[in-house]
C-alpha cells in the first residue's frame, strides 16, 4: 500500500516536473521567436516617407509594385493606417523597393525613384497609380512597360521630363537607389512582399490591421 502511494506521488511530481519544462520551454521558444523579429530601428534616410517626420514610430514597408498582395495591402490596409497614424501625425511612413518578381520590379522600382529625385511631392500619387495600373487578375507580369511608365509619370508627375525619363529608365540611372533598399532587404531578412516594420519589429501577419493598431500603440508607448 506505501507502495503504490509512493509511485503515485512520483507519479505527481513528475508531472508537474514535466509541465514546468513545457512552460518554460513554451517561454523560450516565445522569446526567440520575438528576437527573430526584432531588430533595430532601420534606417530611412534617402527614402520617399510620408507623414510626421519627427514621429518616434516609423513604419517601413518593404514592397514591390509587382506583387499582387502588395496591391491588395496598399489598396485596403494603407489607406486605414494613413487615415489612423499617418495623417494624425503619430507615425511616419516609408517605402523600400523589395524586387522579388524579376524585371518587372527592376523597371518599376526604378521608374519610382526617378520621380522620388525629379518630383518627390508627386512620389506618392506615381507610387498608387502603380498599384493601379497592376491587373487585378492575370498575374501577368509584362504589364510594366517603359510606354507605361512614361505615361503614368505624365499624368502624376507632370514636370517630369518624359525624354530624360525614358533616359533615366534605359541607363538604369536610379540603380544605387535600389542597391540601397537593397542592403536593407538583406539586413532585415526580407522573405516575402509586403512586410511591415514597427520601429524594429517585423509584423507576422501584416492583413491583421488589429495587430498592425497593437504593435503601433505599444511602440508609441515604448517612445513615451
Ligand atoms: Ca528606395
Amino acid at each position: 500500500m506505501k507502495k503504490k502511494n509512493n509511485a503515485g506521488k512520483i507519479l505527481v511530481i513528475v508531472t508537474v516536473v514535466f509541465a514546468a519544462l513545457l512552460v518554460l520551454l513554451a517561454v523560450l521558444t516565445q522569446k526567440n521567436n520575438d528576437s527573430a523579429n526584432t531588430f533595430e530601428k532601420p534606417s530611412i534616410e534617402g527614402q520617399p516617407q510620408l507623414g510626421n517626420q519627427k514621429a518616434t514610430v516609423t513604419i517601413t514597408e518593404f514592397g514591390d509594385y509587382l506583387c499582387p498582395s502588395c496591391k491588395v495591402w496598399s489598396q485596403n490596409i494603407f489607406p486605414r493606417l494613413q487615415q489612423d497614424y499617418i495623417d494624425t501625425g503619430k507615425v511616419n511612413f516609408a517605402f523600400i523597393n523589395t524586387l522579388f518578381h524579376g524585371a518587372g520590379s527592376q523597371l518599376t522600382a526604378l521608374a519610382a525613384e526617378s520621380i522620388f529625385k525629379k518630383d518627390p511631392d508627386n512620389f506618392w500619387e506615381f507610387h498608387e497609380a502603380l498599384y493601379e495600373a497592376q491587373p487585378e487578375e492575370e498575374h501577368d507580369t509584362t504589364w510594366a512597360t517603359n510606354e507605361l511608365m512614361i505615361q503614368l509619370a505624365q499624368a502624376e508627375a507632370p514636370s517630369v521630363d518624359p525624354i530624360q525619363l525614358e533616359a533615366d529608365l534605359k541607363s538604369q540611372a536610379a540603380q544605387a537607389e535600389l542597391d540601397r533598399d537593397n542592403v536593407l532587404v538583406t539586413k532585415y531578412n526580407v522573405q516575402f512582399t509586403p512586410s511591415i516594420m514597427i520601429n524594429g519589429k517585423m509584423m507576422e501577419k501584416p492583413f491583421d490591421y488589429d495587430e498592425l493598431t497593437k504593435l503601433i500603440e505599444a511602440a508609441l508607448e515604448e517612445a513615451k
